[in-house]
C-alpha cells in the first residue's frame, strides 16, 4: 500500500500531502538458515531485502515523502547528489508526479544500473568531475540559488520516512533484534532506524532496544577512524562518502545503543556478496554486503555472541551494479549444441 499509506498516523502526512505511490516498502524479511550459521550456534540472521522497493533500493521509502511534501510546498523540481540510488529514486518519484528531477552523480563512479535507472526515468542527470562530497555541496548550492527541492538526507522527510524500515522489521519479528548491522555511507539509514526503534518502544510496540552495528567500507571509513576521510575509495560506490552528512546523529546511535562501527575490506565485502548469493540465495549489491562481512570478521575475532538475532538491511539489489559481480565470477560454460557435449558437463 506504500509507505505513506501503511505508517499514515507515524508520519507528518496532512489532508493536504499529496498521495505519492510506488508501493514502496513491505519489503521482505528473510531468514537466512545457511548464512546464519557461520555466525554460531543459534544465531538466528534475517535479512532486510530493500532491493524490492520499487527503485531497488531503500531511498524510496524516504523519497516518496520528501517528493510529497516538496510537492506541498508547491515545488516543481528536485535537485540531488548521488552515488547513485538516491538519484533513481527520486527520478522515479519525480517521474511518477510529472516533476523536473536534477541528479549530480561523481563522474564514472556510478553503478551502470543506477545510472541507467535515473536515465530512463527522465532524470536531468549531470556527472561531475569530483567525488560525492563535492557534489553534495554544489547541489546544496544549486537549490538554495533555483528554489528546487533538495532530496538528499539533509532533507529532513528522508530520514523521517526511513522510519518505516525498523518499523516494519519490528512487526514481523514481533520484537526488535537483538543486533542491527547496516551498511553506513552518509550515515542518514543508521539514524533513522534507531530513530525507528526509539519511536517503537515509546509507543509500547517493542520492549527492547538494538545495538546498531555500522559498518563502512574500509577506504571510506570516517566514522570508524574519527576524522573525515578526503579521498573515499571503496568498490561498494553507494557508501564511498568521505564526510558523511548525519556523522552526529550516527554517533549517538552507536553510542546511545551500545553498537560500534566496524569497517571492512572491498575483498571481505565481495566475499560476503558471493556468501550472501549462494547460500542464501538474495543478490545485492557491494554497499548491502559490508554488514555480512563484518559480521563474518566479529566472529573470526570472537565477538559475535551464539544464540542472538540479528537483522541486516540489504540495502540495494546486486542486479544495479552487474559489473562488479561479473568480475568476481566465472563466464557460462560453452557447449555445442549437442546432448553428448551437454552430458560431458552434467556428468562431471
Ligand atoms: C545510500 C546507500 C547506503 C548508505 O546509506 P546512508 O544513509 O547514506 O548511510 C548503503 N547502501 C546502499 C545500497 C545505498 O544506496
Amino acid at each position: 500500500m506504500g509507505v505513506l499509506k501503511h505508517y499514515r498516523e507515524l508520519l507528518p502526512v496532512t489532508e493536504k500531502t499529496p498521495d505519492v505511490n510506488l508501493e514502496e516498502g513491505s519489503t521482505p524479511l528473510i531468514y537466512l538458515p545457511r548464512v546464519s550459521k557461520r555466525l554460531g550456534d543459534g544465531v538466528k540472521l534475517y535479512g532486510k531485502f530493500e532491493g524490492c522497493n520499487p527503485s531497488g533500493s531503500f531511498k524510496d521509502r524516504g523519497m516518496v515523502l520528501a517528493v510529497a511534501k516538496a510537492l506541498e510546498e508547491g515545488k516543481r523540481a528536485v535537485i540531488c547528489a548521488s552515488t547513485g540510488n538516491t538519484s533513481a529514486s527520486a527520478a522515479a518519484y519525480a517521474a511518477s508526479q510529472g516533476i523536473s528531477c536534477f541528479v549530480l552523480l561523481p563522474a564514472g563512479k556510478v553503478a551502470l544500473g543506477k545510472l541507467a535507472q535515473a536515465l530512463m526515468y527522465g532524470a536531468k542527470v549531470i556527472a561531475v568531475k569530483g567525488n560525492f562530497d563535492r557534489a553534495l555541496e554544489l547541489a546544496r548550492e544549486g537549490a538554495e540559488k533555483t528554489g528546487c527541492a533538495m532530496v538528499n538526507s539533509v532533507n529532513p522527510y528522508r530520514l523521517i520516512g526511513q522510519r518505516s524500515g525498523a518499523w516494519e522489521i519490528c512487526d514481523v519479528l514481533g520484537k526488535a533484534p537483538d543486533w542491527h548491522a547496516i551498511p553506513v555511507g552518509n550515515a542518514g539509514n543508521i539514524s533513522a532506524y534507531w530513530a525507528g526503534y526509539n519511536e517503537y518502544k515509546k509507543l509500547g510496540k517493542i520492549s527492547s532496544l538494538p545495538r546498531m552495528m555500522g559498518f563502512q567500507a574500509e577506504g571510506a571509513a570516517p566514522l570508524v577512524f574519527n576524522k573525515p576521510c578526503p579521498n573515499p575509495e571503496t568498490i561498494a560506490t553507494a557508501i564511498r562518502i568521505g564526510n558523511p552528512v548525519s556523522a552526529h546523529l550516527a554517533r549517538a546511535a552507536v553510542s546511545e545503543s551500545g553498537g560500534e562501527f566496524n569497517s571492512v575490506t572491498d575483498e571481505q565485502i565481495l566475499e560476503a556478496q558471493r556468501i550472501l548469493a549462494a547460500e542464501g540465495g538474495v543478490f545485492a549489491e557491494p554497499a548491502s554486503c559490508a554488514p555480512l562481512a563484518g559480521l563474518l570478521k566479529l566472529k573470526r575475532a570472537g565477538k559475535l555472541p551464539d544464540g542472538i538475532t540479528i537483522t541486516m538491511v540489504l540495502t540495494g539489489n546486486g542486479l544495479k551494479d552487474p559489473d562488479t559481480a561479473m568480475s568476481q565470477v566465472g563466464k557460462p560454460i560453452e557447449i555445442n549444441d549437442t546432448l553428448e557435449d551437454l552430458m560431458q558437463v552434467l556428468g562431471e
